[in-house]
């Protein structure tokens, strides 16, 4: 009798409970995979686009690229289906990308004030690189302000009272910062304690502004006699230092992180500039066919 009368019950605290144990969960967030950004197959041999840019400006000269030849850079890349990573995330081969998209590894070099220059109200010159780039990726969220930015001692970015907000904002942002020696030496004309010293302080300099030094670029795109203060790492003022990776001036696309030829040490670097092999060469030849750039696959 007594199993009889609590049956009913039980069956109804079992259906409660199954009715809450599927009630209770929220629902599942749908994962939608990021949109494909071409239709290109994937190919992860294919090279990387390290474009190296130094001034900003009305007219194109030697080392300066003209405002709107940079914000044609930026649509070009965009449309042709270029997304910016980091030095970082290219020599870890840890690019984020979407399907159909190709890893664009935008190098600043010098850390000079038309990179990312402030106006006296504390706004972003909108005539500067950063400015110009903020301005396109207000337009285009998935093209965000991501480059990395090889630094001297200089400010860095010559306004010594907006330093820490710029590389607060750069770090905000995502960007990598990394060192080009104190003060742009040539490590070829130098001693090896200079070396050293250029080096060192220079890490210490990215890293009292809260970022990881561990990328280099080869001022003036010369290396040291002795590769090893690269490659094994060195030590100054009784520190161990040790960068990871380093870039060459150039005038090539770099090889794929997965390539066999892939060197840390040895990262190729096109010019930002119209003439030959620079960055409009390297996107005529992938535009035609003729080069092929790294792809992510699905
Ligand atoms: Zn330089």
């Amino acid at each position: 009798m007594k199993v009889w009368s609590r049956a009913p019950l039980l069956l109804v605290g079992l259906a409660l409970s199954k009715f809450g144990y599927e009630a209770t969960p929220p629902p599942m967030p749908v994962q939608r995979p990021p949109a494909r950004v071409t239709d290109r197959k994937g190919n992860v041999e294919g090279t990387v686009l390290v474009p190296m840019y130094h001034h900003i400006g009305s007219t194109e000269k030697y080392m300066f690229r003209s405002y709107a030849h940079f914000r044609n850079d930026l649509e070009r890349l965009y449309k042709m289906g270029f997304r910016p990573v980091t030095m970082r995330d290219y020599v870890n081969d840890k690019m984020d990308l979407p399907p159909g998209a190709s890893p664009v590894v935008f190098t600043f070099d010098d850390s000079h004030r038309d990179q990312f220059n402030m106006l006296d109200d504390g706004t972003v010159d909108p005539k500067c690189f950063v400015g110009v780039w903020s301005d396109f990726a207000a337009k285009h969220p998935d093209f965000p302000v991501k480059a990395t930015f090889y630094i001297n001692a200089n400010g860095p970015f010559g306004q010594k009272k907006w330093a820490q907000k710029k590389m607060e904002m750069l770090k905000q942002w995502g960007c990598q910062v990394g060192s080009h020696t104190m003060s742009h030496a040539n490590l070829k004309a130098i001693s090896a304690d200079k070396i050293r010293q250029e080096m060192g302080k220079c890490v210490d300099l990215i890293e009292s502004f809260g970022f990881k030094a561990d990328s280099f670029c080869y001022p003036y795109g010369i290396k040291p006699r002795d590769m090893s203060l690269l490659t094994k790492g060195f030590t100054f003022d009784g520190r161990h230092y040790k960068h990871t990776d380093a870039c060459l001036a150039g005038d090539q696309p770099a090889y794929s992180p997965k390539s066999k030829k892939f060197n840390p040490y040895n990262v190729a670097r096109v010019e930002a500039y119209p003439g030959d092999h620079g960055i409009v060469y390297w996107l005529n030849r992938i535009q035609d066919g003729k080069h092929k750039p790294y792809v992510q696959p699905d």
